[in-house]
């Protein structure tokens, strides 16, 4: 291959997203889907669904397709998709936004939480608080931005914040507080008391709260309290959400971002010059879903915690430790308790001793602290319910 000069490279290079070669380093989902398709293991892995969502969404792309709504969707995405965002915050949170100002369509959460932290982010000397382990995207794209990660830890089994730690992390410094409630890799619903330390600390440093809700309709016996409800919350605050998740539609890439109309804005403004615009004919699929009966999104969550608790079960008998998620696609397993020393060595190994894919832990968290997540390992619960048992079954292969 011919050499590229280092000096063309520094942005990427300098935010860690290439690998010693110069290569993307690919990310740990790819790496893992590619692993399971090569060695035919069940991906538990990559957390996508394996079946199609509700018919009447997928009947509506069709029929948008077929009526032509394949051109560019004006840039804040088309007013109906805006509306029925408005109207689920309403229905769900009591939230009342304005639609025409308070919402932005994204090409999934992926390019809101990017828009919104290079928006946002001034230079080097911001900081941004995220809970570790954290979605790999994000300390991708605050390298990118430029500011610096400062990381609240989340500890096995329970997941959730120390209050004196997160008071510890954030400082004047802090431009954003970063929250991904329910939790992706561990499967954490934040309490009501951490959501409102999160405020406090927000208004006395005068901090930005950017979340991340996508799992929003998927908790077990739990409802998801969006932090923009709080008191004090909503004047400093971008939520984020797709319909990825809650519409097994994760390949669709429809996303949005709320909050006060001037804070919308300035996420505009980036957003435009990523993608622009995009998904015109899956947008007003989206907006079917949104308006969706109740039933629908209790339904969901349901089917999804009944999964959770088989898999939980698989995952036992196997001989793992296993933690109790009340959210998300995920549950996370202590796989110390079958001899691993490195979550790593152990989910490349998975394949071959069980015909099982997985995701270590340590693909969520920095270089300085690995070494406290070195033994837990992420499954996916979105699949079907064979598959589960299936994987199940392969899983005892490793009590023997
Ligand atoms: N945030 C979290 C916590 C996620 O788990 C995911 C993907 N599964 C995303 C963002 C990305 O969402 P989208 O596909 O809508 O970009
Ligand atoms: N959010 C999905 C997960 O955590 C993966 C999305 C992706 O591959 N970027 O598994």
């Amino acid at each position: 291959m011919q050499d590229i000069p280092g000096a063309w490279l520094r942005t990427a290079r300098g935010a860690g997203l290439l690998g010693p070669n110069g290569s993307p380093a690919p990310t740990i989902f790819a790496e893992m889907s590619a692993l399971a398709a090569r060695t035919g293991a069940i991906n538990l892995g990559q957390g996508f669904p394996d079946e199609d969502g509700p018919a009447a969404v997928l009947e509506a792309a069709r029929e948008a397709i077929a009526q032509g709504v394949n051109q560019y969707p004006p840039g804040r995405g088309f007013p109906d998709l805006l509306a029925a965002v408005a109207e689920h915050q309403a229905r769900f949170y009591g939230l009342r936004l304005d639609p025409e100002r308070d919402i932005l369509i994204t090409a999934g959460a992926t390019e809101a939480l990017a828009s919104a932290l290079l928006a946002l982010i001034d230079g080097t000397d911001d900081e941004v608080v995220v809970f570790e382990p954290y979605y790999d995207s994000y300390a991708a794209c605050v390298a990118l931005a430029g500011a610096r990660l400062v990381t609240v830890p989340l500890r096995w089994p329970d997941f959730q914040p120390d209050l004196d730690e997160l008071r510890r992390a954030v400082t004047d410094r802090t431009r954003i507080i970063l929250v991904n409630d329910p939790h992706n890799p561990t499967g954490a619903v934040f309490g009501r008391d951490v959501l409102e330390e999160i405020v406090r600390l927000a208004e006395r440093h005068d901090a930005v709260i950017v979340t991340d809700e996508v799992y929003e309709h998927l908790t077990f016996g739990t409802t998801h309290t969006p932090i923009a409800t709080l008191p004090g919350a909503w004047e400093r605050t971008l939520t984020i959400s797709s319909g990825g998740k809650t519409f097994s539609t994760t390949g669709w890439k429809i996303g949005w971002i709320s909050g006060p109309a001037p804070l919308v804005d300035a996420v505009l403004a980036v957003k435009q010059f990523l993608t622009y615009v995009n998904g015109a004919p899956f947008q007003p699929a989206i907006a079917t879903g949104l308006r969706l009966p109740d039933a629908f999104f209790d339904g969901i969550a349901a089917t999804l915690q009944h999964k959770r608790d088989l898999l939980g079960a698989g995952l036992c008998a196997a001989g793992f430790d296993v933690s109790e998620p009340q959210g998300s696609y995920f549950t996370v397993v202590d796989a110390a308790t079958l001899g691993a020393t490195d979550a790593g060595d152990f989910c490349r190994a998975l394949p071959s001793r069980a015909g099982v894919v997985a995701i270590p832990l340590t693909a969520f968290v920095g270089p300085e602290h690995r070494q406290d997540y070195a033994t837990l390992v992420r499954f996916a619960a979105c699949k079907r319910v064979k598959v589960l048992e299936d994987a199940a079954s392969r899983l005892l292969a490793l009590a023997d």
